[in-house]
Formats: C-alpha cells, sequence, structure tokens
C-alpha cells in the first residue's frame, strides 16, 4: 500500500491548485484523474478572464498548472478513485490500479453541465453551443443568441448576455420559470430580451464551422448565432456518496473548504457554490490544501 500525505481526487484547475499548495508546503502529494490534467479547462477554446494572463486556451492553462505542480514535485496519475474509508485517523483509498493511504483528502472531481440531448448539441459544442455565459458572452457582442433554461442561471445569465448581444431569446420548456420571483420580474424589463415558453430544442442547425439556428419541437425555427445551455449542472460526487454531506449532489463545506468529515475537503465545482469559475476553483484549493494542512498539524499526524 503506498503512503502519502495528501491525494486529490480529480485534476481540474481545483485539484492542480490543491496539489500545488499541499506538495509546495512540504507534503507528498498524489492527483488522481481518469483523463487526466486539465477537467472541463480542456474543452474550453479561449479564457480572457483569468487574472493576469489575456487571452489564452484551456488547454495551455491546464498544460501551465500541470507544469507549475510537477516543479513542487506533485504525482499526477491517471487512475479512478473507487472508495474512500477513514479508518484509524487515516484514509483508505482504492483506485482502479492502487491501494493508498493517505492522512488527508481534497475532492476536486467537478461538475457536468446538463445537456439537453438536441441533435447538432455535441457538434456544434464550441462552435456556438456554450454553457458559460461569461466565458464565452464576449464572443457574441451585437449578435443574437437564444438561452436554453428556465432556472436562476438562465435568467441570471441572460441578463449578462443581454448586455454583449444584440437580441436575446430565452427558450424555456414550461410556461412558467422556475427562477426567483424577482428574477422573473426584472427580465421582462430588459428590451432586447424576449421568452418562447412551453418549447423543447430538438435541434441544434449550423453549417458545419457555426451555429444557424434552434428548432423546436412544435416545428419553429429560430435563426440565431448561439446557444446557452443552462439546465442545471450535475456534480460528479459519486465517490463520496455516504461519506460526507451534500445537497442535490454538491458536497456542502463551509468558507475553508471542510467538509462534514474532518480530513475530507472539497473544492471547485463539486462543491454546493453559486459562482462556478476557473478562478473560483483555484482560490477554492488553495484553501482547501491550507485548511488540510492545518488538519494534518493539528491532528500531529
Ligand atoms: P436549476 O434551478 O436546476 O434549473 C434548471 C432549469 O433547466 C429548470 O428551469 C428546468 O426546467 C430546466 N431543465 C432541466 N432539464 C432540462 C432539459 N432536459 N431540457 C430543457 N430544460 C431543462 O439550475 P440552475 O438555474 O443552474 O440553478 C442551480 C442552483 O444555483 C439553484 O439552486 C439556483 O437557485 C442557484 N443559482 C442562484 C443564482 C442567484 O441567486 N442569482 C444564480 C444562479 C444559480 P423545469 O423548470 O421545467 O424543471
Amino acid at each position: 500500500m503506498r503512503e502519502i500525505d495528501v491525494l486529490v481526487v480529480g485534476a481540474g484547475p481545483g485539484g492542480m491548485s490543491a496539489a500545488q499548495y499541499a506538495s509546495r508546503a512540504g507534503y507528498s502529494t498524489l492527483v488522481l484523474d481518469p483523463m487526466g490534467p486539465g477537467g472541463q479547462l480542456l474543452f474550453i477554446d479561449e479564457i480572457e478572464n483569468y487574472p493576469g494572463l489575456g487571452k489564452i486556451s484551456g488547454y495551455f492553462l491546464s498544460e501551465s498548472m500541470e507544469n507549475q505542480c510537477k516543479e513542487f514535485g506533485v504525482e499526477i496519475e491517471y487512475d479512478e478513485v473507487k472508495k474512500i474509508e477513514k479508518k484509524d485517523n487515516r484514509f483508505l483509498v482504492t483506485s482502479s490500479y492502487s491501494e493508498i493511504k493517505a492522512k488527508a483528502v481534497i475532492i476536486a472531481t467537478g461538475a457536468s453541465h446538463r445537456h439537453i440531448g438536441a441533435k447538432g448539441e455535441e457538434e456544434y459544442s464550441g462552435k456556438g453551443v456554450s454553457y458559460c455565459a461569461t466565458c464565452d458572452g464576449p464572443f457574441f457582442r451585437g449578435q443574437k443568441v437564444v438561452v436554453v433554461g428556465g432556472g436562476d442561471t438562465a435568467l441570471t445569465d441572460a441578463m449578462y448576455l443581454s448586455k454583449l448581444a444584440k437580441d436575446v431569446v430565452i427558450i424555456h420548456r414550461r410556461d412558467s420559470f422556475r427562477a426567483q420571483k424577482a428574477l422573473q420580474e426584472k427580465i421582462k424589463t430588459i428590451p432586447n430580451v424576449s421568452t418562447v415558453m412551453g418549447k423543447n430544442v430538438v435541434e441544434i442547425k449550423g453549417n458545419g464551422t457555426k451555429v444557424e439556428s434552434v428548432l423546436l419541437d412544435d416545428g419553429s425555427e429560430i435563426e440565431t448565432n448561439g446557444v446557452f445551455v443552462f439546465i442545471g449542472t450535475v456534480p460528479n460526487s459519486k465517490v463520496v456518496e455516504g461519506l460526507v454531506d451534500v445537497e442535490n449532489g454538491f458536497i456542502i463545506t463551509d468558507d475553508k473548504m471542510n467538509t462534514s468529515l474532518p480530513g475530507v475537503f472539497a473544492c471547485g465545482d463539486v462543491r454546493n457554490t453559486s459562482f462556478r469559475q476557473v478562478v473560483t476553483a483555484t482560490g477554492d484549493g488553495a484553501k482547501a490544501a491550507h485548511s488540510a494542512d492545518e488538519y494534518i498539524q493539528e491532528n500531529n499526524l
């Protein structure tokens, strides 16, 4: 059995930030991710709001974080954590390829955006189909976009997009929004936002390189340059099922990234937070590593 100080589960920006901080603080640190380093960063063509770096690709940022981790001695392996148990102040972790004993565990497994499942959605992902208004909204300045969804995210992000795009059309599957009443009232006052209620997007059409329209289930078609899908997220928290407290699958933490089980910390999109960005995940990662350091010291592990 391998023995290490800090095990990080997930190698997205939150996980790599946590690992870098833990290793730099002197702890032997291992990161496991079945997909390797990068997480959702690898799906972002261009990032222009990560502080201090200007316009970069998600791949570039991922590679930079990976290199920085390695400079500080972090080991990153392609491996999937299957089970985590706490026994005698240590965590016994079973992965696809090994068994590990760790003093602290940081969960950074992220969340996946729920997809509509419409024809053309995958084909045009990154070519007009987006799951992040802050990341991609500025690429649609002066253009027309549709927003799919009826919750707080759909309405909040439609408001954000209305400041950039010429026209925003919100398409929701029911006749009433799920979002807070205050948001519903506010959205009605924005002149370039309109709504299409009680309809589903069944197909996203384009010319092979960019989106041109969406087809609805009543057969009507709406021309658009972009499709923003905000129909909820699915947390990747299966590995801690029954181990720590969750809300709708998202791991509950305090502001120091402590979960309900001492010694297990969570950071980034898998925790129940309202704003999910690369920069918030990396900030969370730093805090999780700092709290893991405190936990190890306070318990003389
Ligand atoms: P959400 O509340 O789960 O809403 C998802 C929306 O997508 C719902 O309107 C749902 O329709 C729709 N939907 C789900 N699956 C669909 C599908 N397959 N096809 C079409 N539509 C589908 O998710 P969210 O808006 O991302 O919010 C997540 C959490 O973050 C919530 O707790 C929210 O309050 C919070 N949040 C808060 C703020 C804020 O306070 N300003 C901002 C953003 C998020 P139905 O309504 O028909 O179910």
